[in-house]
């Protein structure tokens, strides 16, 4: 109740009390203010206790009337109910930053300053195997035992990454660990796993030095041809001579535009999109891709058949066309004269249409086979160079593989000859039966 409010109710009371002594006189006025003083006691009681018992509890909306502690209460609840909300706001961001946190792929540990743990995300246990309830307030360097992490910490210079290796689940790992003051209160600890990346960028590196060597190669005995032509007078060379020059030239110059050309096919195969196939029937693209087999082996090859004409699939037809050439191609060319190529394509009993070459010829070592298909991987380099072969012609059909959902399988075995399959799965098969839905035909040096 407010002060002027309090003092009209008493001079009123005392007015009341001076009105009725002089009507009815007697003691009837002090008794009256004795009443009034004994309300206002009782009235003043019940708001005490209604505002201790709110007090107990501050953040509930005081009761609506509670007398002159009105003006105390009112106050008190704004401030906590401001308070409050600001309390939840910041829980909600720290719940958010936390998660955020959780969440990050590399590992993240906060220190103080004496690199005393205080708190480490889920997956500090798989990098560093750090537990949060069970290391909480340990010493860091007790935890990751590498001294050259010891000697990054100790150093001050943080401006660079620490990379090292560290064994994780059997396997040895590349770490890159990373430290950061975060305030004058303490260090955040960045740890990632950069194995995939370290292999990537070898792979990337070792890439363009076996480019750089394979274009190098024709690129040399070509300027040598050249400069052999330039140097010696006209009359040195018979005519004979000159046409070998020019034919051994033009090969080598061959030999740089199919290197660049498959290069070109796996960057395309790399950079796009895989789009949504088409039905292609695959007994058309073998039959020309023998011709061009056929033609390579120049009649000293037995060729077989053995293709469902029914049998198609749902893919990109060029990139099917090429895999399928390179599959014939490489058969022709890693069989010796006499050899016999089998090529089928059928369907097996789970659904699933299998493209197959089988050859007689020098076979691949059991070491090698997971080998063949990485770019520029040559079991036998002379070999492959001399019949033309750039070295990613595997490369490009494995992509071509994946890009379809299909697998590569190879059956291999020295000195007897090779299998190698595309498995296309029931998914994408399409089988349009007709009348003589099998053909087998068998071309002897054809
Ligand atoms: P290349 O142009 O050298 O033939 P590929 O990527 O097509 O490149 O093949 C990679 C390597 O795999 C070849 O150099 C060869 O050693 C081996 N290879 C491929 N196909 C066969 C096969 N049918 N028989 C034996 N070896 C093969």
């Amino acid at each position: 109740m407010p002060r002027s409010t309090f003092l009209i109710a008493y001079v009123v009371a005392i007015a009341l009390a001076l009105g009725i002594q002089w009507l009815l006189g007697s003691v009837s006025g002090i008794v009256f203010l004795a009443l009034c003083g004994l309300f206002y006691l009782v009235r003043h009681q019940r708001h005490h206790q209604q505002t201790l018992k709110w007090s107990a509890q501050p953040t509930a909306a005081p009761p609506p009337d509670l007398g002159s502690y009105d003006e105390i209460v009112t106050p008190i609840y704004k401030y906590v109910r401001s308070r409050q909300n600001e309390y939840v706001a910041l829980r909600e961001l720290t719940n958010n930053v936390l998660s955020a946190a959780q969440a990050l792929p590399a590992a993240a540990v906060t220190l103080d300053k004496s690199f005393q743990i205080e708190w480490c995300n889920a997956q500090s246990q798989r990098l560093l195997d750090l537990l949060y309830e069970k290391d909480k307030g340990y010493n860091i360097f007790n935890i990751i035992r590498l001294p050259e992490f010891f000697d990054y910490a100790q150093s001050r210079q943080w401006s660079r990454p620490l990379r090292t290796r560290r064994e994780i689940g059997g396997q040895v790992c590349s770490l890159q660990f990373q430290l950061t003051q975060h305030s004058n209160e303490g260090y955040l600890l960045l740890c990632q796993d950069i194995t995939q990346l370290e292999k990537l960028q070898t792979t990337q590196r070792d890439f363009v030095a076996n480019v750089s060597h394979e274009i190098r190669t024709p690129l040399t005995v070509l300027i040598g041809f050249l400069e052999t032509l330039r140097d010696l007078p006209h009359e040195a060379l018979t005519k004979e001579q000159r046409k070998q020059y020019e034919e051994l030239m033009h090969e080598q110059a061959q030999r740089m535009l199919a290197i660049v050309a498959d290069l070109l096919t796996l960057s395309t195969l790399e950079s796009t999109e895989i789009v949504d196939g088409t039905i292609v029937q695959l007994a058309p693209i073998i039959d020309k891709a023998a011709v061009q087999a056929q033609s390579i082996s120049r009649e000293s090859h037995a060729f077989e058949f053995s293709v469902d004409p029914a049998l198609a699939v749902v893919g990109q037809m060029n990139e099917l066309s090429s895999a399928v050439t390179n599959l014939l191609t490489n058969a022709v060319r890693y069989t010796p004269e006499g050899g016999k190529i089998t090529i089928r394509w059928d369907r097996n009993d789970h659904g699933e249409a299998i493209f197959s070459v089988t050859d007689t010829g020098l076979g691949i070592e059991k070491k090698d086979i997971p080998r063949i298909t990485e770019r520029f991987y040559r079991v036998d380099k002379s070999r492959s160079r001399a019949s033309g072969g750039t070295g990613l012609g595997l490369a490009i059909t494995k992509h071509i593989v994946i890009r379809h959902n299909a697998k590569l399988v190879v059956d291999s075995e020295i000195n007897k000859g090779s299998t190698f399959k595309i498995v296309f799965p029931a998914e994408a098969v399409v089988y349009e039966q007709r009348d003589n839905s099998a053909e087998t035909a068998e071309v002897a040096g054809a």
